[in-house]
């Protein structure tokens, strides 16, 4: 049996695991804020003198890079052939060079789309566009979510002012004659939707972030109108998984149902259209994925604790 340490290694011990975990933890917020790129750690992680980053746990590193939630990080650790107990330090020669590449290739994907302070968030319906940015309008202070006037009647728990501007035929008229709105569409050949222009202008003039949620025909009449604004389009992982998310919302009758599933085949054909395409399989990694266009970090202990 192994003697158990004196009170004083034991203390020391654990006074070292702590220091060091800080310095890990200090690691991946320099990759998360953007002070170090993923690739200076990576680099620096091979010598075993660079203590937090040779003992960084490759979970924990690919999860601090924008981008990488807990869903995308067991597919890049299943294609790059890495078990997630690893550690930096600890990658054989292939193992490295093959996360390296990925990180190359993920940071030139990613420096090919400009950041904008204007966002569209558009996609099929029922793929989540709407939980997606409560998220972010509930984990990112910083982003102004657009509130659109509508002719459609609210939902039990939708709030005059924070889900629409809840609008009469003739109030709407009065939108589009005032030139109140940005764009404006009859979404699903039913209800009136449009953008009120004024807090989006005044929004920008502040040099604050803007997410527009709204459908394809608004993003194509957006890009006409600002051209600056990065479209995002959000994909449902398949349609299977859109149909099933159509149907169990229950909010919709079977005659809306069947309308929203034509419109949505419709939709996902314009995808190429759009600057940028956001697989919703986890609504916390789109979302930061949607809001990393702007380059704007959450400061949400949700986000950060990942
Ligand atoms: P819902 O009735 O489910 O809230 O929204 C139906 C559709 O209208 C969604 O696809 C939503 O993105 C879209 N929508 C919401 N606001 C606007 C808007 O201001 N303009 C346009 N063009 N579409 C919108």
């Amino acid at each position: 049996m192994r003697p158990n340490p004196p009170e004083v290694d034991r203390a020391a011990a654990s006074k070292a695991a702590v220091a060091a975990r800080r310095a890990r933890a200090a690691v991946k917020q320099d990759i998360l804020t953007g002070a170090r790129t993923p690739l200076a750690v990576l680099r620096a992680s091979i010598d075993p003198a660079a203590k937090p980053e040779h003992t960084l746990r490759v979970t924990e590193y690919l999860t601090s890079i924008p981008n990488i939630g807990p869903t995308k990080l067991e597919r890049i650790l299943a294609d790059l052939g890495i078990s997630p107990a690893k550690r930096l330090g600890g990658l054989g020669v292939h193992q490295r060079e093959h996360l390296e590449d990925f990180i190359v290739r993920w940071q030139t994907a990613k420096s090919i789309i400009e950041p904008s302070r204007l966002v569209v968030l558009a996609g099929p319906t029922a793929v989540g566009k709407g939980t997606v940015s409560t998220h972010i309008r509930e984990n990112y202070p910083d982003v102004m979510l657009s509130v659109s006037a509508t002719t459609r009647a609210p939902r039990p728990g939708e709030i005059e002012g924070v889900n629409y501007y809840f609008v009469d035929d003739e109030g709407f008229d009065r939108l589009i004659a005032d030139g109140a709105l940005l764009e404006w569409a009859t979404v699903h050949n039913a209800y009136r939707y449009g953008t009120p222009r004024a807090p989006i202008e005044a929004a920008l003039a502040q040099g604050k972030s803007v997410l527009l949620e709204i459908d394809i025909q608004g993003a194509r009449q957006v890009r006409q109108a600002m051209p600056e604004a990065r479209l995002v389009f959000l994909l449902p992982p398949s349609w299977d998984e859109l149909v099933r998310r159509l149907i169990g919302r229950g909010t919709e009758s079977s005659e809306e149902q069947s309308r929203r599933l034509v419109t949505a085949k419709q939709e996902l054909a314009a995808q190429d259209e759009f600057d940028y395409a956001v697989v919703n399989r986890d609504v916390p990694d789109a979302a930061r994925e949607v809001v990393d266009l702007m380059q704007i970090r959450s400061v949400s202990p949700a986000s950060t604790a990942r």
